[in-house]
């Protein structure tokens, strides 16, 4: 069950837990960092990742894993299965993490990036977004696709029902961006923002029935991306449109056919996100993390405002550019906050060049009354950076 009044908790790979040893790893978490809450990465994308600590890898290299075996029925739902890590060498190896975990009596959440997946893309290229010139987007799989959805439903009984979290905080649920995950990070020319959009857009045959089963007729739309894309690229750089892929634009753009399209996308999501949490509440665990303020954003493509009753916790953060400004847009945030949630805060203590200046974060949300603080993956962390937290404690002890 999800801690409720406070918690204190990191980010972390498996590979962190299992190359240190997990009872010294997690000794490390409990004494130094004075930690009770682990946001344990299950589904994670491709990276090169630089470990300072790893007295094995301290360089992995990952091109996009899931850390545990398939085992629910609900995978008989669909065709895609996990693809495992290279360090999950038994079928016990996550229920041995959570359950070293749960004897500290810690909080457990698995942090699942669904659609953003090389190696999946790879393995199942059917499920692939497609652009409208028939293009596989070849790191993002597509979320009106039934086995992606169907997926995504087993992975998350798998974690909630065979390993007993509690609480999936989820990323890469949607639509992929065009230039996500490009094969060597990036594009040569980069296309106009408003270009990237178009591009982004998926025609594969579960987008195209799911517009047409709204009335729509796609066609035509994916004939106008092609030739407004192409007309761009045709012309020199310096003659391109550079506007902002913004609402006001996207409401108008291509004789007004590209609005109906993305609402459609839109309600493909959002549909997405209420089966999960479905499935989520099911097992009295939270879906995570969502903002203090539910709207309906079709250009982004998700609609909160149906998932908002159903909220454990919500996300707020530090922002502004000096101590009056960040405390007034954090006690903004904290006052729209649905009372039935509790927010919580992440904070990257990465990012902070000195113990001060994370303090002052850190205790300016306690100050403010969060209580569920978080910090970013232990494994990037250096050691003086993990005993920053400890030193910060009080804030959810
Ligand atoms: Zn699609």
């Amino acid at each position: 069950m999800l801690k409720k009044g406070a918690s204190g908790g990191i980010y972390i790979h498996p590979w962190d837990i299992t190359d240190e040893g997990i009872d010294r790893c997690f000794a490390t978490l409990g004494d130094v960092c004075g930690l009770n809450e682990l946001f344990l990465a299950a589904a994670y994308h491709a990276n090169t990742f630089v470990l300072p600590r790893n007295p094995r890898h301290p360089v992995r290299w990952d091109e996009g894993s899931v850390f545990l075996t398939a085992q629910h029925p609900s995978w008989r739902g669909t065709c895609l299965r996990p693809i495992p890590g290279d360090n999950v060498d038994t079928s016990g190896y996550l229920a041995n993490i959570v359950d070293a975990a749960r004897r500290r009596d810690w909080g457990v959440l698995f942090f699942v990036v669904f659609h953003f997946s090389h190696s999946l893309a790879r393995a199942y290229p059917g499920a692939c977004c497609v652009d409208a010139f028939g293009e596989r987007q070849r790191a993002c799989l597509c979320p009106a696709n039934p086995d992606v959805r169907g997926y995504d439903l087993a992975l998350v009984d798998e974690l909630l029902e065979t390993y007993g979290g509690d609480g999936i905080r989820h990323e890469s649920l949607g639509y992929g961006r065009w230039n996500y995950g490009a094969v060597i990070g990036s594009a040569d020319p980069t296309p106009s923002p408003r270009d990237q959009f178009l591009l982004g857009l998926c025609f594969c045959g579960s987008c195209l029935h799911r517009a047409r089963e709204a009335g729509l007729d796609p066609l035509p739309l994916r004939r106008a991306v092609c030739e407004s894309v192409a007309a761009n690229l045709a012309r020199h750089p310096e003659a391109w449109d550079m506007g902002p892929a913004d609402a006001e634009w996207a409401g108008n753009a291509l004789a007004g056919q590209l609005w109906p399209y993305l609402e459609v996308r839109c309600d493909t999501v959002t549909s997405l996100y209420q089966e999960v949490q479905a499935r989520t509440a099911k097992t009295g665990a939270a879906l995570m993390p969502f903002g203090p303020q539910p709207a309906r954003d079709v250009l982004y493509g998700l609609d909160t405002r149906p998932l908002h009753p159903q909220l454990k916790r919500v996300s707020v953060g530090v922002r502004g550019a000096d101590p009056a400004a960040r405390e007034a847009n954090l006690r903004a945030d904290i006052a729209t906050a649905p009372g039935w949630a509790e927010p919580e805060i992440m904070h990257n203590q990465r990012g902070f060049a000195r113990l001060d200046d994370l303090r002052e974060q850190v205790e300016l949300a306690r100050r403010l009354g969060v209580r569920h603080h978080s910090f970013h993956y232990y494994g990037l962390s250096r050691l003086h950076q993990l005993q920053w937290i400890g030193q910060l404690r009080d804030a959810w002890q």
